[in-house]
């Protein structure tokens, strides 16, 4: 033991400079030993080598730590400029002991000693920093019998005396103090990592553990941390390259650079999740969590832990979900939600970018009759094929996105800024899409054709929206849609307009019935003696602010609305009324009615009742009523359409075929259903003198129309050549701007009264007689 040696005088440093070369040592060691308890382990180190040096006069004072084959070394110097016993820390890493004072004290279990290097056979061959030194004394350093670095001191010059061994035994004690001092720290480190351990161990179930020994880059790792990837300990290198061998290659880089920022000390724990392969090939998702728990003198990290938690359950889930989320199910491509998010990102960079983007709508032609023939898992498969052609037609950039149904759409992004460069841009990708989808499918080992319809809009983000954007590649599909599908349109502001226009519209017509905005116009029907023999009901839309609006714009919206039924049953009512008032008159009493059904209508399966119903409550004669019904009617549930129709003939209602020649419906049919009447359309009447391709249609449908034993009437009839040709070919019935404009009930009951039937030349009496 050391005891503190007590000075006969009154200062210690008088004392010092009359001790004796052995007291004055022990008073080093006693100042070394007896510091501060609270002070951390490398605090005490420097302190004690900075105290050493001064007792030494030397001025460089090292303790090293083997790394491997490194050493990492500390060096303390006097700073003699400063003239104070402070000591400047230089840091240096060397890489090999070779031919170094070093290799010197590992070979000796003793102190070395080296008064002067030149002299010495092995110094004197030193080279670089060795140069600079003439002499030196050290010890190893060694715990549990092992040699972990050493201590040493230099001095520039040499010294004027050899090393007394009272130096050499303070350089050996100071040596087992640092030693014990290291053993001390180590089991320090050790308790505190046992603590880490378990803290970490608590924090997850099931969880791999790690160690990595950093000056070695060995790694410990546990049973669990091996199988949660299939494999046996043994199988695996137990050094720091596993990771780098086991990590996913799209995963590596962010590892890497978390556990470099780890090394660094600039993050205190890693907290990442990657993928690594399982031994059977499969990818494991990983959550890796670690911190450094040891760190050199310089706070460089010496050994990190760790835990690994198999998260795969977890992510599986969570891509599902966002599969889910994101992704349509049967063509796996992104859905409406996903297309729209890329969107706004689009619409946000073409802004800053000042380029263009484009939407493309696609919908397949007639895939609902597909669909229904073929069965829906046809269905599916065709739509799968369609998806995988579209994402073939693409740039990586673009997006294709399945909306639902037969609806996909695709987002084009990074188009030039010239909006028609950009255009010609889209129309290339919109004809490669068109030829793609056009070629046939194999389904069920069967051929088939498709074919899409394009609707396209470019947008830019500094003027566009995205429900705007959206609306626009819609309207301009349905475009190409009315321009005769498998087409590309380009959306166009003007139809905008006019779809706005129609929303109006519509929202009007709702109240328009309650307003009572509605009149009937009426039309004079001529026979062959020039006679009113009736009149077709023509409705008409007195609007509050657009005044008076043509029926061939709102009778569309209102089938289309379904507003068609309430204003079908108006004018059913308003005419059968009117009937009733012309009845009072003997100059109108046999006027007949000629009211249109549209086929909405006419599909209510209370039409029936509803008209007979009319008839009832206003009283009129339902001789007198002739309903106007279309071809393209009578195609849907043939059976149907003929009971409807049976069942008013029985009241005595007649009806009339409107618009004959322009339907589809096959003539062989036409017997079945209880007519009375074609009407010619009035398309064939006007160019029935100069087109002997109607004037055979409109002689044909005469023809047919006596083979049938039906009546035939002409609409459209404007000019006398025109009454002139129907008659000499057997049609005797006749309506149009000729005889009247459909006018007013006022008008066409002044036209009635004074109606005077033009006078028969002599010419045409006898033609009427011919074809009598
Ligand atoms: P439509 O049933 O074919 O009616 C004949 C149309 O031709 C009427 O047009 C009539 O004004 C017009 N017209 C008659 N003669 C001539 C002529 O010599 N020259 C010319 N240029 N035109 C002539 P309007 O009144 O505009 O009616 C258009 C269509 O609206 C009708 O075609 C009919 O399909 C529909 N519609 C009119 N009123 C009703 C109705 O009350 N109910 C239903 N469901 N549809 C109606
Ligand atoms: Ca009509
Ligand atoms: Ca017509």
């Amino acid at each position: 033991m050391i005891h503190k040696h007590h000075s006969t005088d009154g200062t210690d440093e008088n004392a010092l400079s009359n001790a004796t070369p052995h007291q004055k040592a022990m008073q080093a060691l006693v100042e070394i030993m007896s510091q501060d308890q609270n002070i951390d382990y490398k605090q005490s180190i420097r302190f004690a080598l900075s105290l050493a040096s001064a007792y030494l006069e030397m001025p460089v004072g090292v303790t090293c730590q083997i790394d491997g084959e490194n050493y990492v070394i500390e060096t303390y110097y006097l700073d003699e400029a400063a003239m104070l016993p402070e000591y400047v820390v230089e840091e240096r890493l060397i890489n090999s002991v070779n031919n170094s004072p070093y290799a010197m004290l590992m070979a000796s279990t003793s102190v070395v000693a080296v008064d002067e290097f030149s002299n010495h056979p092995e110094t004197k061959t030193f080279l670089g920093q060795y140069q600079m030194y003439a002499a030196f004394i050290g010890t190893q350093l060694s715990l549990n019998e092992q040699c972990v670095g050493g201590l040493i001191f230099f001095d520039q010059a040499s010294r004027l005396q050899p090393f007394t061994s009272i130096e050499k035994e303070f350089v050996q004690m100071l040596g087992q103090w640092m030693q014990k001092m290291m053993h001390q720290n180590q089991l320090d480190e050790q308790l505190s990592m046992s603590n880490e351990r378990i803290t970490l161990a608590l924090s997850g179930g099931n969880l791999g553990l790690w160690d990595v020994d950093l000056t070695n880059k060995n790694v410990v790792l546990n049973d669990r941390w091996s199988q949660m990837l299939g494999y046996k300990q043994k199988e695996l290198t137990h050094r720091l390259s596993v990771w780098k061998r086991l990590i996913h290659p799209e995963d590596l880089q962010a590892a890497y650079a978390a556990f470099k920022s780890l090394v660094k000390g600039e993050a205190d724990e890693v907290d990442h999740v990657f993928k690594m392969q399982h031994k059977d090939g499969h990818w494991v998702w990983v959550h890796n969590r670690g911190k450094v728990v040891a760190r050199d003198f310089h706070g460089m990290p010496t050994r990190m832990m760790g835990t690994h938690m198999d998260v795969s359950a977890l992510r599986n889930a969570e891509e599902e979900v966002k599969q889910l989320a994101f992704y349509d199910v049967l063509t796996a491509l992104p859905n409406r939600r996903l297309l729209l998010d890329r969107l706004k990102l689009a619409l946000v960079q073409s802004g800053r970018n000042k380029t263009h983007g484009a939407l493309i709508f696609i919908d397949l032609d007639d895939f609902k009759t597909l669909n229904e023939t073929l069965g829906h898992e046809q269905g599916d498969v065709l739509l799968k094929n369609v998806a995988e052609r579209l994402s073939k037609c693409l740039r990586d950039g673009d997006t294709v996105a399945r909306f639902g149904g037969d609806e996909f759409v695709v987002m084009l992004d990074n188009l030039e800024a010239k909006s028609e460069v950009a255009t010609t841009q889209v129309e290339k990708v919109g004809d490669k899409i068109i030829e793609s989808l056009n070629q046939p499918y194999q389904l069920n080992g069967i051929e088939h054709h498709s074919s899409p319809t394009l609707g396209a809009t470019l947008f830019n983000g500094t003027t566009d929206k995205i429900e705007d954007t959206l609306q626009k590649a819609d309207i301009a599909m349905y475009q190409a849609k009315n321009a005769g599908k498998n087409c590309l349109r380009f959306f166009d502001q003007s139809i905008q307009s006019n779809l706005i226009n129609k929303t109006k519209l519509a929202e009007d017509l709702r109240v328009a019935i309650e307003a009572e905005q509605f009149v009937l116009f009426y039309q004079p029907q001529v026979n062959r003696n020039g006679e009113i023999s009736g009149a077709e009901a023509l409705v008409r839309w007195i609007h509050p602010t657009r005044g008076m609006v043509s029926p061939l714009d709102f009778i569309p919206l209102a089938e289309e609305t379904g507003l068609i039924t309430d204003l079908g049953s108006w004018v059913m009512e308003a005419g059968c009324k009117q009937l009733v008032e012309w009845e009072k008159d003997p100059k109108t009493a046999s006027q007949d009615l000629s009211v249109n059904v549209s086929a909405r209508q006419f599909q209510q399966p209370d039409f029936v009742n509803q008209v007979v119903a009319t008839i009832h409550k206003t009283g009129a004669n339902p001789k007198k009523l002739k309903l106007e019904l279309t071809e393209s009617m009578l195609v849907d549930d043939v059976d149907d359409v003929i009971s409807k129709m049976s069942q008013l003939r029985v009241y005595g209602v007649r009806f009339s075929l409107d618009d004959f020649g322009t339907g589809v419906s096959s003539l062989r049919y036409l017997k079945l259903f209880p007519l009375t009447q074609l009407k010619i359309d009035k398309s064939f009447v006007d160019d029935i003198l100069t087109d002997t391709n109607d004037a055979v249609i409109a002689r044909t449908i005469v023809a047919l129309a006596n083979s049938l034993g039906l009546n035939v009437i002409a609409e459209g009839v404007e000019i006398e050549g025109q009454r002139d040709f129907l008659a000499q070919n057997g049609c005797h019935d006749y309506q149009g701007y000729l005889f009247s404009r459909p006018l007013k009930i006022e008008d066409y009951n002044t036209l009635c009264s004074e109606y005077d039937p033009p006078e028969l030349t002599d010419d045409d009496a006898l033609k009427n007689m011919m074809l009598l």
